[in-house]
């Protein structure tokens, strides 16, 4: 019985070495990839003087036709609920001569 339990522990010593072993072979090629790592990010960072981002184009949803009504003394966009019958189409620089723009639509928004 006795030789029993020497082979266990050989064996167990045998495991546990094994294991260390290949633990200590996986830190040797993690180390080896992060010094492969470091040199491909070698490269210095491209660092662009044009972080700003202010060349943000302005809003193009400005209306070039906006409309109006025969009473109304506002001009709107095509899709506004205040806008009833008898809607009549004219360009916005000519409604901004006699119209003040709608406040629901905000037509120059
Ligand atoms: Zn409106």
């Amino acid at each position: 019985m006795k030789a029993f339990f020497k082979l266990l522990g050989m064996l167990l010593i045998f495991v546990a070495g094994y294991i260390t072993g290949v633990l200590w072979l996986a830190r040797q090629f993690e180390k080896a990839d992060e010094y492969l790592g470091e040199k491909d990010d070698d490269e210095p960072e491209p660092s662009t003087g044009i972080s700003e981002r202010n060349m943000t184009s302005p809003e193009t949803t400005a209306v070039a036709k906006v409309f109006i009504t025969a009473k109304g003394t506002k001009y709107h966009r095509q899709n506004c609920r205040r806008l009833g019958e008898g809607r009549i189409e004219t360009s916005l620089e000519s409604a901004r001569e006699k119209y003040a723009p709608c406040t629901v639509c905000s037509p120059t928004a």
